[in-house]
């Protein structure tokens, strides 16, 4: 089973709007490109929305039947680890080991020597093709990413070996994620961890590791572009390399974990990848479910009032509500509307303020951001929420697609 060159994660919360996101996609293949949706969802998401994988796997399947859609798509178990991989492993197709919390646990003194060992031909001035300078590579530097990264690639051996047992192998993608750390993995920690997991067997087809800058969720990129783009473009070659040193699959590519709306750098990204013909993978999740509340004010009435209850309701609770999401969302309370104010919104001011266009005069990251982490409040309206959303679908529909195709597909694939 293979991914396929270029993919895109396609989170939702609700899991309603398989079909509009299937209908960005679709309509950027049309223009020539071949994406693969990837229905994406974490086990933490399941169990603050409360649902269950299987019906990741019904809404995709749903959406795939609904539009005729033909090409390849899959079913991403987001973030498991060994604890929380059971219940993804008859419907999902994907499977993103989460091994960052082994990142840093010690390992046996022998393995560690062992590693350095295996790797005595890149002591000294390791050449990667494609960069324009050498990489200093000491005994000691490899005994440093050892210690840091060989716990956690042993883990992931663990977990693919288990799957392998229960799906048989080659009938699954595997992607092994390191991004939920705070110290981003350098371009030659990335090339010995690529070693690690080929000495170990796990046939990664994508790999998620922490870059550089801030990638908070549902707003843009923060952080240093130019170190951004040089990370990025070493993180490709590095990969290119990896793959004829080490004999890892030759589909092998990055995945990045946006947190949604990277739109300053998703440019680049596509400017590296087209540079090298290479594949990428991202991930995206959130931004659909901030369509929705747009698509709910837009709808004005009782769906106005819902959209408004969810921030005013999320004003009340920020701290709960945004304390799972410390390291991921940056709020200046002091630039959030106050409840009293949201409450005479129109529709337009309500939806403009969320919208994520960033030279909109009422745009406003803070108010998005907040609403990002709301999506417990809709989760405790039930159905209340839901059937508003099946009751509006097509304006909310519209939004989701617009958004995937036009503001994420267009700037990652240079459409
Ligand atoms: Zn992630």
């Amino acid at each position: 089973m293979q991914l396929g060159k270029y993919s895109l994660g396609i989170g939702d919360r609700f899991s309603h709007q398989g079909v509009a996101q299937l209908r960005g996609i679709i309509k950027a293949n049309q223009s020539g490109v071949e994406i693969s949706p990837v229905w994406n969802k974490s086990n933490r998401e399941h169990i603050y929305v409360h649902s269950y994988p299987a019906d990741v796997r019904k809404e995709a399947d749903a959406a795939v039947t609904t539009l005729g859609f033909s090409g390849k798509y899959f079913v991403d178990a987001d973030h498991i680890n060994m604890g929380t991989v059971a219940p993804f492993v008859e419907t999902a197709d994907f499977f993103t080991l989460d091994v960052a919390s082994f990142i840093g646990k010690e390992s046996l003194e022998d393995e560690v020597k062992a590693f350095v060992a295996s790797c005595s031909k890149y002591v000294g001035k390791l050449s990667i093709p494609g960069i324009d300078h050498t990489i200093e590579v000491s005994e000691e530097l490899i005994a440093a990413i050892a210690h840091k990264f060989l716990a956690a690639t042993q883990q992931a051996s663990e977990i693919y070996t288990f799957l392998k047992g229960k799906k048989g192998e080659g009938n699954f993608i595997t992607e092994v994620s390191m991004d939920e750390v705070e110290t981003p993995q350098t371009p030659v920690d990335l090339f010995f961890i690529l070693k690690m997991l080929a000495d170990k067997g796990v046939p990664a087809q994508t790999i998620a590791p922490k870059f550089t800058g801030r990638f908070n969720k549902g707003v843009d990129y923060k952080g240093n572009v130019e170190q951004f783009a040089k990370e990025f473009e070493e993180d490709v070659l590095v990969i290119d390399y990896a793959v004829k040193e080490f004999g890892l699959p030759e589909e092998l590519k990055l995945s990045v974990h946006s947190g949604s709306d990277k739109f300053t750098i998703y440019p680049i990204m596509a400017g590296i990848i087209k540079k090298y013909d290479k594949g990428i993978h991202v991930k995206t999740a959130g931004t659909t479910w901030l369509e929705e509340v747009i698509g709910l004010a837009m709808a004005g009435g009782e769906a106005l009032d819902a959209a408004k209850f969810i921030y005013i309701n999320a004003l009340g609770r920020k701290e709960e509500l945004c304390a799972p999401y410390a390291d991921v969302i940056d709020i200046d309370d002091s630039k959030l509307p106050s409840a009293e104010e949201v409450v005479g919104w129109s529709s337009e001011k309500f939806a403009n303020t969320l919208r994520h266009i960033p030279d909109h005069l009422d745009y406003n990251p803070n108010f998005r951001q907040l609403i990002h982490v709301a999506y417990k409040v809709a989760s405790e309206m039930g159905t209340n929420y839901t059937d508003l959303l099946k009751k509006h679908s097509e304006v909310i529909g519209k939004c989701v697609e617009e958004n995937i195709y036009e503001r994420h597909l267009k700037r990652l694939f240079n459409l």
